[in-house]
């Protein structure tokens, strides 16, 4: 294409080198956190292509991002996914991209394990709040466990690396998260604790279920000897060294911390929206300027304009008075 890979550098001065794509809404379970159990969601007509996603992905490569992660609803439900990752993986062949990756609830890797590293995916996140069977029933609605951990068996066996993302919720699994840190570290698999974040409207109550990382933290110190380390993923998570696992653990706090100077992310739904940050409503549409010519300058310029107007930061509050969540749109619409 025409213009050769240039820096996106924000008004803060961020360089933004990091793209998460949405590639559906769907998903074959429904987290409690993340979904209301009848949602509704996109008529497939509002939906990009898999070829017009490439294209999108494509410009942003070109314009200076890094890497790339799939995410969702499940990316792995999305019909004929793994046309999209054989294709964006020549970005990867020619040195565009660093890491192709994806966030997936784990439920369809047994299918295509050994196809994501033939692509050249080397690392994935699965996210996985619990190892009890029923609990994770529970938590996912219509989730089965055992499949997780069969895709989670074949997903080593083809040589991905694994980071397993747990959701820290009060009174759900906060008892079981230490024994979730010797499973995942004995398995060689980073573990990431994630805060909840008040996105989109759900069935339950937010404020029952926030448990500040500041407070697990201090309770898995009572068993574990954590020293914080500087290792960075690309992500907002802050790393300790665990001596006993001989493993890592991550904390991903929006809440109590404020991970915004070092952002270097944006997010496109699987509509063409463009978020900025995920903790704020402003979005710029790109499916418009991608179909309105065939060259790539409409689309380029609307991603220009849209970085140029990237937030400083976000300010996620669970409102106590109203509870209502602090951005409306749900956690799967920009997946994360
Ligand atoms: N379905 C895939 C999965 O579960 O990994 C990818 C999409 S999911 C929306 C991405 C991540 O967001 C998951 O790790 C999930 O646990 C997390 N998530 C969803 N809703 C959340 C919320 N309200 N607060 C914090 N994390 C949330
Ligand atoms: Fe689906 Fe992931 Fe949301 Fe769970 S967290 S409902 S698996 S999109």
């Amino acid at each position: 294409m025409a213009f050769s890979q240039a820096d996106m550098i924000d008004p803060f001065g961020r360089s933004i080198s990091y793209l998460r794509v949405s590639v559906t809404d769907r998903c074959d379970f429904r987290c409690t956190y993340c979904m209301a159990e009848d949602m509704t969601f996109l008529p497939k007509r509002d939906l990009l292509s898999l070829e017009e996603l490439d294209r999108m992905c494509s410009v942003f490569i070109e314009k200076g991002v890094r890497k790339l992660r799939l995410t969702g609803g499940e990316p792995l439900v999305r019909k004929n996914i793994m046309s999209l990752v054989r294709a964006l993986s020549r970005h990867l062949d020619s040195g565009a991209l660093e890491e192709l990756t994806l966030t997936t609830n784990g439920s369809q890797l047994v299918r295509f394990a050994d196809e994501l590293a033939e692509c050249g995916v080397t690392r994935i996140n699965v996210s996985l709040d619990t190892l009890d069977p029923e609990k994770f029933r529970a938590i996912t609605r219509w989730g089965e466990l055992s499949k997780v951990m069969a895709g989670i068996d074949a997903a080593q066996k083809a040589g991905l690396r694994i980071k397993i993302n747990a959701v820290a919720l009060k009174g759900f699994n906060d008892q079981e998260l230490p024994a979730m840190l010797e499973w995942a570290n004995g398995r060689g698999m980073d573990l990431t604790v994630i805060e909840t974040m008040p996105m989109g409207e759900i069935d339950a109550d937010r404020t029952d279920q926030y448990l500040p990382l500041s407070k697990l933290r201090a309770d898995l110190e009572r068993r574990f000897t954590l020293t914080d380390i500087p290792y960075k993923t690309g992500g907002p998570a802050r790393y300790v060294d665990v001596a006993e696992t001989g493993g890592r653990l991550g904390f991903i706090t929006p809440l109590t911390h404020n991970f915004c100077e070092s952002c270097n992310r944006v997010r496109l739904t699987c509509t063409g929206t463009l978020y900025m940050c995920l903790g704020q409503e402003d979005a710029a549409d790109l499916r418009a300027p991608l179909r309105a010519s065939e060259g790539n300058e409409l689309l380029s310029q609307a991603i220009d304009e849209a970085i140029g107007r990237k937030p400083k930061g976000h300010d996620f509050v669970i409102d106590r008075r109203t509870r209502r969540p602090a951005v409306s749109r749900h956690m799967s619409v920009t997946g994360g």
